[in-house]
Formats: structure tokens, sequence, C-alpha cells
């Protein structure tokens, strides 16, 4: 099995440890190595104002290939790249890259597009995060008003005054942030009115049973209502049917996300589909 794996046979000397720590060994020196080996790249999904049903820009998303083909879903190797430490490159390489791909959008004259990026707990938190964010808008040109960090509600109260004051040194330069994966957590509602966010992402759970279950509706319902009187905007993720977004629109929702109006795309796919968005009659 080890020597299958191309490992040094190490797990033949730790019989305790069962095939799980086998796997989660081979995954960790395979994302050691991904980065170099040119193993990641992002797909970008498309955001839509539900009002005007404009585009408002793509949310940034990890994909890993290893060399032997296979796909290793972002939900299995974050929280091990978060684990080792290796978010933050890794990280720091998401955001090069998403902002190169809103700055290209941006030459093709597509101005007003946004580009939002999922930033780690430990990303965040590290001391060098402001500083990389700043640097990474210079070095590629990208507007800062172009850009949208996602953090999680755990992300921001980990350290919450901290959270603040990196929030808003960003936030004075022109970043937007958003809470991403709202309701999904400890809930913190005292969160919303410490934590100067722009938007609120409601997380895909609620937006897939709000047809049939009520109390996800009303949960919906609540968090658009909360979110406006704070003066934060709201987008819905996971948006599948044409059913759920005619009730989001009714909800006044601002903005979805979801498999109905766009997958997550390579960059080249989504400049061709913008290009045919723009050729659509109004
Ligand atoms: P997220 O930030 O909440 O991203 C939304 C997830 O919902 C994405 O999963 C997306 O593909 C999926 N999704 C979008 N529309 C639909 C839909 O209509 N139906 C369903 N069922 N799913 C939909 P993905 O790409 O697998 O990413 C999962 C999570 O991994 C992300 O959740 C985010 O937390 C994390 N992630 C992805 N890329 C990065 C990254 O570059 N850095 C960090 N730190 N985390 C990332
Ligand atoms: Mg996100
Ligand atoms: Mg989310
Ligand atoms: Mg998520």
């Amino acid at each position: 099995h080890a020597k299958e794996n191309g490992g040094n046979g190490l797990e033949l000397y730790m019989p305790s440890l069962g095939s799980r720590n086998d796997e989660r060994f081979t995954m960790e020196t395979g994302l050691r190595r991904a980065l170099d080996r040119g193993e990641f790249s992002l797909l970008f999904q498309p955001q839509f104002h539900l009002a005007t049903g404009e585009l408002y820009g793509a949310e940034a998303l990890l994909r890993w290939e290893t060399p032997e083909g296979r796909q290793i879903p972002p939900c299995e190797f974050i929280p091990l790249a978060e684990e080792t430490g290796l978010i933050i490159p890794i990280g720091q390489w998401v955001l090069e890259q998403a902002c190169l791909a809103c700055k290209r959008w941006y030459d093709n004259g597509h101005t007003s597009l946004i580009v939002s990026v999922n930033i780690s707990a430990l990303q965040f938190q590290s001391d060098l995060f402001p500083d990389a964010v700043r640097q990474v808008l210079r070095q590629t040109g990208t507007d800062p008003t172009r850009l949208c960090l996602e953090i999680t509600e755990y992300t921001a109260v980990q350290n919450l005054e901290r959270s603040i004051r990196i929030l808003k040194e960003l936030a004075g330069i022109g970043v937007k942030f958003a809470i991403d994966d709202f309701g999904t957590g400890q809930s913190q509602l005292v969160l919303l009115r410490k934590f100067p966010a722009h938007h609120i992402k409601i997380d895909t759970t609620f937006i897939r049973d709000m047809m049939e279950q009520p109390d996800d509706e009303a949960i919906v319902r609540a968090v658009i209502g909360l979110s406006h009187s704070l003066g934060l905007t709201v987008t819905a993720e996971g948006v599948e049917t044409e059913g759920q977004m005619h009730k989001l629109r009714q909800m006044n929702c601002d903005r979805i996300q979801g498999y109905y109006t766009g997958r997550p795309m390579t960059s080249s796919q989504f400049k061709a589909w913008t290009k045919r968005l723009n050729l659509a009659p109004q």
C-alpha cells in the first residue's frame, strides 16, 4: 500500500495508525507540492443583481487536481491546508489569481465586476494579511473597490476586536467584506452590529429548503430584513431553481448565486460568457 502511493513506508512502522491517517499523510504530502507543480486552478461562479438581472461579479472557487487526475474537493483539502498552515501561501496564490482575473475583466470593459475571494481564518488573522492584500492589489493593478473578501462568522469572532481593525483598515482603501455561510456557525447576531461588513451571504442550506420548509423561508426573510435595517446587502447562495429566484426577489434579496444562473467555470469560460451576456437583448 505504501509503495503504491509512492510513500516512504513510514506507515509500516505505525501499525496503530489507521488508513485515515495514511490518507491524510498522502494528502498533506501532495498539498505541500501542489502549488509548485501548478495543480491548483480557480473557477468563477457568477453573481447577479436580482432587481436588474445585471451581472454583479463572480466568486473565485479553488480547485485541486492531483497528478493522478483526481479532483479533490475544497471541503477535503481546505481544512488540512488550514491545519498545516499551507493555506497562507495557497490563499495568497488565490488572491493574486483572482485579482489578475478581475483586472482582465476590467481591461475588457467590464469595469463594474466584483471578484469575491474566500479568506480562511488563519489567513485573515495573520499579521501580514492587510499588507499582503494591499500588495496584491498594487502588483496586479486591481481597483480595491472591485475586490470583496468573504470571511465566515467563525473567522470574524475568533478575535473580534482585531477582526474589526483589519476590516476597517482594508475597507478604508475600498475593499468590501462579506460574511459567508451566514446562519451556519454559532450565529452571533451581535456580530452584525459590531463588525461593519458590507454584505451577508445566506448559506446554501437555507435556500435549498426554503420552498418546502416554512421555517427556512422565515429565516431567509428575517435575515434579509435584519441585514437591510443594519445597512448590509444580501446574497443568496445555492439558488438552483427559478422558483427560488422568484421568491428571493419577492423577499427583496439583493443578489443571487447558484447553479440556476451559472455553475463555477474557468476564467476563459467566464469571459466568453460575459461577452454573450452583453450581446443579449436588454
Ligand atoms: P463557499 O464560499 O460558501 O462557496 C460556495 C459553494 O457552494 C461552492 O462550493 C459552490 O460550488 C457551491 N454552490 C454554488 N452554487 C450552488 C448550487 O446552486 N447548489 C449547490 N449545491 N452548491 C452550490 P465549493 O466550490 O465546493 O467550495 C466549498 C467551500 O470551500 C467554499 O464555500 C469555501 O468555504 C471553501 N473554498 C473554496 N475556495 C476557497 C479558497 O480559495 N480559499 C478558502 N479559504 N476557501 C475556499
Ligand atoms: Mg464563499
Ligand atoms: Mg458560502
Ligand atoms: Mg461554504
